[in-house]
């Protein structure tokens, strides 16, 4: 009976099926299109010191522009860029902009900020990844220790030996290494053995909840697991300040969240450092 059901709902499902499809390959074309015409931005979500609240780092977002002035989410179209392989020159763009823009802020004297920037599982699989992080960071003459490669858990899971491998030769170069999303891969965690890691960030739906209940518990025990393992922690998506005192109390080192600071354009990110500045 089940799979007669299933038959008919495959069938009801069918041609709304076929526009999905139709819809994806005109979302890759157009994406293809706006970012070979220079019409993706990135943005900055800055990431505070949870003892100081200053600002020690921020995220690179990208954002995808529509003609009526809004915008298309990235849990969107970053995988439609991943399914279809743009993610690898969106990604090198990324990180060529992300750097530049921290040369910028350094020249501003703004020396010591790190930047993160997100990387899909499609960009190591590409030959060149390893030298395009190091010829962007060596071009901007930057500490490559400030920037943060940010990956997931899936992403390890997919191929291991193409991921632990990059890693490795990356963190001899310098650069940082962070798990996004952390908790919520499923996943198996011998790959924190493996990997040379630096940071796990804390899923935001675990720091949601900070009465006591699982998702709390799972924070807790997230953070927990960070320290002794001698890794930085950062709370995702603090929203409220009990959510920022909870995650402080369980001695997480950063956060970063709408309570601080939504991402920005870079102008706007420019400003709202120089105004912590005085205070
Ligand atoms: P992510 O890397 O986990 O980024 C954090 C997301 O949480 C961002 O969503 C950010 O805007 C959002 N966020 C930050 N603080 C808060 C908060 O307090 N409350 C809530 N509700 N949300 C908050 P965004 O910018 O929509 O990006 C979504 C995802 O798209 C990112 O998740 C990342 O996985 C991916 N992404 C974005 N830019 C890039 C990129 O340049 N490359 C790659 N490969 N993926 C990217
Ligand atoms: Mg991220
Ligand atoms: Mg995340
Ligand atoms: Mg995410």
């Amino acid at each position: 009976k089940a799979k007669k059901n299933l038959n008919t709902n495959f069938e009801y499902y069918e041609p709304e099926m076929e526009e999905q499809t139709t819809w994806r390959l005109d979302m890759i074309r157009q994406l293809g299109l706006d970012f070979s015409e220079r019409k993706l931005q990135l943005w900055y979500q800055p990431q505070v010191d949870l003892v100081t609240e200053r600002v020690v780092g921020m995220e690179a977002l990208l954002r995808w522009p529509t003609s009526n002035g809004g915008f298309i989410s990235p849990d969107v179209f970053i995988p439609l860029a991943e399914y279809s392989g743009l993610i690898i020159d969106i990604g090198a763009w990324v990180l060529e902009e992300s750097c530049r823009q921290l040369g910028v802020l350094s020249a501003l004297g703004f020396t010591e900020l790190r930047m993160a920037v997100n990387i899909s599982m499609p960009q190591f699989r590409d030959p060149e990844f390893i030298n395009i992080v190091k010829s962007v960071i060596t071009e901007q003459g930057i500490k490559p220790a400030r920037i943060e490669l940010e990956i997931t858990e899936s992403i390890v899971m997919d191929e291991p030996q193409i991921v632990v491998e990059a890693l490795h030769e990356l963190k001899e170069f310098g650069v940082k290494v962070a798990i996004d999303d952390f908790g919520t891969g499923f996943s198996s965690m011998s790959y924190l053995q493996q990997l040379p890691l630096d940071r796990l960030k804390v899923d935001r739906s675990f720091v949601n909840e900070i009465t006591p209940g699982k998702s709390a518990f799972i924070a807790e025990t997230i953070v927990t697991l960070g320290n002794k393992l001698g890794l930085s922690t950062i709370a995702e998506g603090v929203e409220k300040r009990e959510q920022a005192s909870y995650m402080l109390k369980l001695g997480c080192d950063e956060a970063q969240g709408y309570l601080f600071a939504k991402p920005m354009p870079f102008e706007q990110l420019v400003v709202f450092l120089e105004n912590q500045q005085d205070k």
